[in-house]
């Protein structure tokens, strides 16, 4: 810091830049220790603000007068919204036909034209795309480009109006690139690692029903699955038999033969997972068949963080179980990671969920279930951070895919009184 206190002091250059570092890092250090989310802080901070304007008044007329010779008065003031214009919509494979047409429906509720990019990797229903849905739609707003990352990036090169992308980080710093060439407005609706805490006051059925039930729901091809459990040692000794009868009663003895267990999606992310396998201990599962690309629903147990299937999204049916001794070292470790797309938290005490809730960071959040909160049309759905920016669902696709255009109309009468901001500036109309 400087002699005058700031580092941000116009007049000392030197001192602003060598602090800025530090500068940042104390206003980190606030905000991870929460002190500006209690309602009081916010208050009085506002108050702050409006004592500001008031006891110095005369100083910053002087000071707007000097700059900008500044007086302004407001009419009808009302938001516009419209569509952007031309919007791409890029999509996954994982639920392909969900995340084509509930981002489509916002895009066109609002009144945009659509190029719609399905995946090329369900490509049964990027042909069934492409053959029928275009009978739906006048076709003179609404095309389809088909095709993997090669088209794609020559698709991206074009300027359009906004972009929302669904699908992994990495191609999403690809999409806002490409995006950032023509200042397009984009969504991204990204992945990431799902923390799931479970506190030891929990009925161990329970939750692993809940667990289980999402995380091997579309065989764990879920961007906002439970993608990790974090526990007590002891909690987990309770969890691991409860697991094991509930993936039995969901998906029998032979979870192979079951009608309820589908399959992963292709070659490579079949070999991807069962490189996964060899992570940690294999509690619970652990069959793999390539021919069929089937992975057993799985729990691993024993697993290091510096292991890969606690690095990358595992978008499959294994579950790895990382052992915590607290509340606070569970709160730590996701801090310490990307701000994950949903985060979940188990307990019978309503004050341990809201404490995960409250020191933590995620797109949305689920208290002793998994992922119901994306199925309520009234919340809105997106990431925060690494797992992306932007939200849709009901009324918040329509605001996603619409320009908020803020508009001012004044009519030409009153023109006496108008009259006050016009130059030359007098003591007298200064003081009206
Ligand atoms: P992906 O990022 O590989 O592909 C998504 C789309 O981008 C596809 O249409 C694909 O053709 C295109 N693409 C791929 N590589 C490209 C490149 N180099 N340049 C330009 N375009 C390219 O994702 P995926 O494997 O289809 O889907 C899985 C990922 O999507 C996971 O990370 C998952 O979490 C995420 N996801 C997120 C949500 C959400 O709502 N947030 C929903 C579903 C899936």
């Amino acid at each position: 810091r400087c002699e005058h206190g700031s580092p941000w002091h116009p007049r000392a250059e030197a001192c602003r830049m060598d602090s800025v570092g530090d500068t940042l890092q104390r206003l980190r250090e606030t905000f991870s220790a929460g002190r500006t989310r209690p309602a009081e802080f916010r208050a009085t901070q506002l108050e702050g603000l409006g004592r500001f304007l008031r006891d110095n008044k005369q100083l910053l007329q002087e000071a707007l007068a000097r700059d900008l010779r500044k007086g302004t008065q407001l009419d009808r003031a009302f938001i516009r919204k419209e569509p952007f214009g031309l919007v791409l919509i890029i999509v996954p494979w994982n639920y392909p036909l969900n995340l084509t047409l509930v981002p489509l429906v916002g895009a066109l509720a609002a009144g945009n034209c659509v190029v719609l990019k399905p995946s090329e990797i369900s490509k049964n229903m990027e042909q069934v795309l492409a053959e029928v849905l275009p009978r739906y739609l006048d076709q003179s707003c609404f095309a389809m480009v088909l095709g993997g990352p090669e088209e794609t990036g020559q698709l991206l090169e074009h300027r359009f109006d906004y972009i929302f992308f669904t699908g992994s980080p990495r191609v999403g710093r690809i999409v806002m690139t490409a995006a950032a060439k023509h200042l397009t407005p984009v969504t991204l609706e990204l992945g990431g690692k799902n923390p799931c805490y479970v506190d030891d006051n929990c009925d161990p059925e329970t939750v692993a029903n809940r667990v289980a039930f999402f995380r091997y729901f579309n065989t764990g091809q879920t961007c906002v699955a439970p993608d990790y459990v974090l526990c007590s040692p002891e909690m987990q000794e309770r969890l691991l038999p409860a697991l094991q009868s509930t993936i039995a009663r969901f998906f029998g003895e032979d979870p192979r033969s079951s009608p309820n267990l589908g399959r992963i999606i292709n070659d490579k992310h079949f070999q991807r997972l069962q490189g996964l396998l060899g992570c940690g201990r294999v509690a619970i599962g652990g069959q793999s068949d390539q021919s069929d690309r089937y992975i057993a629903p799985t729990v691993l147990v024993d697993v290091q963080e510096t292991e890969p299937v606690m690095q990358e999204e595992i978008f499959g049916p294994i579950l790895p179980i990382v052992n915590v001794r607290s509340l606070d070292e569970a709160i730590d470790f996701i801090n310490r990671r990307e701000k994950p797309l949903a985060l979940y938290a188990f307990s019978k005490s309503s004050e341990v969920v809201k404490q995960v809730l409250a020191r933590t960071s995620s797109g949305g959040f689920c208290g002793n279930d998994g992922f119901m909160h994306v199925s309520l049309a009234s919340l809105p759905f997106g990431g925060v951070g690494a797992s992306g920016m932007g939200r849709y669902h009901g009324k918040f696709s329509f605001d996603t895919f619409s320009h908020h255009r803020g508009c001012l109309l004044r009519s030409q009468g009153m023109e006496k009184i108008y009259s006050i901001r016009y130059p030359p500036y007098t003591p007298r109309n200064l003081r009206m």
